[in-house]
């Protein structure tokens, strides 16, 4: 019988899908997620969940331009003024402490450099497809919702909320944002991912029942600009979307099922490719690794 709940979101089935001997070690033997590993007695639970959570620079840099959307969201929602001064200086303080948590020097250099990388992303916000609209008129409600709130399906925590959801007319456009996307059209199973919005939208009570009261909206950085892709929501959509959530929770469900803590990795399927190896933080100790790295632990490649 399995103990603990499943998690389920996108990243985790990625990770997942691109090499199942990092997923273990850091969702099985690091017991991935929050608390997760780090609170631990036990030196090889929590140093895998500290190898786990190592990100690359860009990866830090991502997280710190999520950090500013979700303030730059909240303050138009509070219809504050957005000093850029301010934010610049809240984005360097993010950019420190994730640098040092990642256990890497924090060089003022590098600082700089991720700030002239990051920080035009949230001062671009006021163009954005959608969001450039929220103070007109049309627009006629809207909120920003907290898209680490999790759901659950049966034993499952399962990560569905959009970033925003706004109306107009009587239509409800559910957004999820990506600071950074390579196209602008999500993937066949980036799209069945955006629909388990749907889900979680039909079922609250607060919202229409009907799938096709709904917009769903992809808004993220592509080469220097936001863009963004929409399109109206459907009971296909959302069905096929509760499918692939099924299939997914079952594949999770057994690897956690088939693999404990002392699961010896060495044996695991590993998908050694320098794309997948260049941003894990057991690439050290892994002998199916495909990259060599500096020895700050900082992993510097993006
Ligand atoms: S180093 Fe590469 S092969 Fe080894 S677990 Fe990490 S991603 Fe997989």
């Amino acid at each position: 019988m399995l103990k603990k709940s499943i998690v389920w979101s996108p990243s985790r089935v990625r990770m997942l899908n691109e090499c199942p001997r990092r997923y273990v070690h850091f969702n099985v033997v690091g017991k991935g997620g929050w608390p997760g590993g780090p609170r631990s007695r036990i030196p090889k639970v929590a140093n895998a969940w500290q190898l786990g959570n190592k990100r690359n620079r860009n990866d830090l840099m991502l997280r710190a331009v999520s950090d500013g959307v979700k303030d730059w969201i909240s303050m138009q929602y509070r219809g504050e003024e957005w000093p850029e001064a301010n934010a610049k200086n809240e984005m360097t303080a993010r950019l420190r402490n994730n640098l040092k948590d990642s256990g890497g020097e924090i060089d003022d250099g590098l600082v700089k450099k991720m700030i002239e990388e990051g920080f035009p992303r949230i001062s671009a916000l006021d163009r954005a497809p959608l969001l450039s609209q929220l103070s007109r008129n049309h627009v006629e409600e809207w909120m920003p919702l907290n898209r680490l709130e999790a759901h659950w399906v049966g034993n499952s925590r399962v990560y569905t909320v959009p970033d925003m959801i706004a109306r107009i007319g009587d239509i409800w456009h559910l957004v999820r944002l990506s600071s950074q996307m390579w196209r602008r059209v999500p993937s066949e199973i980036q799209q069945l991912e955006l629909g388990v919005m749907l889900k979680w939208a039909v079922e609250e009570p607060s919202l229409p029942n009907s799938p096709d009261k709904f917009v769903i909206h992809r808004i993220g950085w592509v080469n220097h600009r936001w863009l963004g892709w929409k399109k109206r929501g459907s009971t296909v959509w959302k069905d096929a979307s509760q499918v692939m959530l099924a299939h997914d929770i079952k594949e999770l469900q057994f690897i956690h099922m088939t693999n404990q803590e002392n699961v010896d990795l060495d044996t695991l399927a590993a998908n050694g490719s320098k794309k997948n190896c260049k941003n894990c933080g057991f690439r050290n100790e892994c002998p199916s690794s495909a990259v060599v790295i500096p020895n700050n632990g900082l992993i510097s490649e993006t």
